[in-house]
């Protein structure tokens, strides 16, 4: 043991923020990382700089994966998708030299008291680093009632959210900021498999977790509740019954959680419709898009494993890119990839990424006052332009005078997703 590998020494550095600088604790029982947006084993580098924490002072690995039920969306669909990649990782995590423990919230035990109770007996705690919603209102909450010595570390996309020093108000000036710095992020990339190559064992001993556990007042959810849920269905909504979450939006049977889906749905991707991508993206008949923003979103797969899996299908090298044009922010040849994974990569990392960007640098990104004043002054103008006006009820229930835009909303309410393209008129008719 040589003491506590300092973030600014390690490899993932740009990813790391430091949010309470303490000494580790040694008196401490492990070392916590706390998942509440990468929820994967894969590509994780918060994971990877638990890994590198508990290594480099001889501690074990606690990893809790949390699922609340008490935010603003949380509905059957949420919760199922989300409990379904829990019970995958349960299998992952079996197998690997960690402790994991799944735990699905109630409304008796709020997550952040368990977090506080468990921070006190972690030698220091590793969170997901993520700029929005609730897994920003954890790390909120983490940095304001945990005592020990807590870093945030961000697995969000292909660059480190904190490489930049600033928000980037458009697409051209975000791809511009892209192309000068994305060799530099791939420096930090998170490993394929962050316990590759570790040969101790960093299992918390079960009978002194056992014994913590009890002392935190840590209550279990049941296995074979968990397993219910993620069966969806008649037997998931029966399981699901007693929480006080949204029972109207229901789970899609189409669409399962968790991380081998994701990349089952990636392989078809790459496979059938990556090449016509360029020109059937925004076919609504028979598109071309990858339908994996679900799997994105909750973190079951990393945007480095997609981009890893399309570079490697091309043969790609550092030397294709087009060196004179770099920092230009032209969409198409800075690559030197096909037009149709280009085009999919412009989606994966600029349009993705500035939306995370903007939220990272924006603490009032969440509002309507954060818009641009060239969108407010638009928004302003128009306002008496729309002759019909809908209750929030026929809006829910697709019951407007516009089918196209009805059959978008539909296929949100069943389906849960709405078509790339149709997205932009359903999001321009609610404007
Ligand atoms: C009104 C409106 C609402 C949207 N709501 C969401 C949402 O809730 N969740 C969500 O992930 N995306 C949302 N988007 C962005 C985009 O439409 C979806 O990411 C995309 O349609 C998802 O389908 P896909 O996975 O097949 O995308 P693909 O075309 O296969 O693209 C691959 C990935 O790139 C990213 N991406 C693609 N297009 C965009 C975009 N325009 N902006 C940001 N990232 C993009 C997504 O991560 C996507 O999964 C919304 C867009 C609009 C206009």
């Amino acid at each position: 043991m040589s003491g506590l590998l300092k973030s600014e020494d390690s490899r993932l550095e740009p990813r790391i923020r430091v949010l309470r600088n303490h000494p580790v604790d040694m008196s401490g029982d492990f070392v916590v990382y706390w998942m509440t947006a990468t929820r994967r084993y894969r590509y994780n580098a918060a994971l990877e700089r638990a890994v590198e924490i508990s290594l480099s002072i001889d501690k074990p690995l606690l990893i809790v994966e949390g699922v609340s039920v008490r935010h603003r969306w949380t509905s059957e669909r949420v919760v199922t998708f989300m409990v379904q990649g829990l019970v995958e990782n349960i299998s992952v995590f079996r197998d690997l030299p960690v402790s994991y423990m799944p735990w699905v919230e109630n409304h008796k035990d709020p997550g952040d008291g368990l977090l506080r109770r468990i921070s006190k007996r972690s030698a220091a705690m590793v969170i997901d680093d993520y700029p929005t919603y609730l897994p920003l209102w954890v790390m909120k909450r983490a940095e304001e009632t945990t005592s020990v010595r807590l870093e945030a570390v961000d697995s969000t996309g292909i660059l480190p959210m904190q490489m930049s020093e600033k928000e980037f108000a458009t697409a051209h000036s975000f791809r511009r900021y892209m192309q000068k710095n994305l060799l530099r992020a791939f420096e930090s990339s998170p490993k394929a498999m962050p316990l590759e190559g570790v040969e101790t064992d960093l299992t918390v001993d079960p009978a002194k977790l056992s014994e913590i556990l009890e002392e935190v007042n840590f209550e279990h959810t049941p296995l074979e509740w968990m397993w219910r849920v993620a069966q969806g269905r008649s037997i998931g909504r029966k399981a699901l019954a007693p929480l006080d979450i949204d029972h109207e939006v229901q789970s899609v049977p189409t669409k399962i959680g968790g991380p081998s889906e994701a990349r089952r749905r990636l392989d078809s991707f790459l496979i059938n419709r990556l090449g016509r991508y360029d020109v059937g993206r925004n076919d609504t008949d028979d598109g071309a898009a990858s339908g994996l923003s679900p799997w994105i979103h909750f973190g079951h797969i990393s945007p480095y494993e997609i981009l890893h899996a399309i570079l490697e299908r091309e043969g790609w090298t550092p030397a294709d890119l087009d060196e004179d044009s770099t920092g230009r922010g032209s969409r198409a040849g800075w690559w030197g990839l096909t037009a149709s994974s280009e085009a999919f990569i412009d989606q994966l990392i600029t349009w993705r990424e500035l939306g995370y960007n903007f939220a990272f640098h924006r603490d009032d990104h969440h509002s309507i006052k954060s818009i641009p004043d060239w969108a407010k002054n638009t928004l302003h103008d128009h306002a008496e332009d729309r002759a019909e006006a809908y209750t929030f009820e026929q809006i829910e229930a697709a019951e407007t005078e516009d089918e196209v835009w009805n059959a978008a909303q539909r296929q949100l309410k069943e389906e849960g997703l709405i078509h790339n393209y149709l997205r932009m008129l359903w999001g321009k008719r609610i404007l």
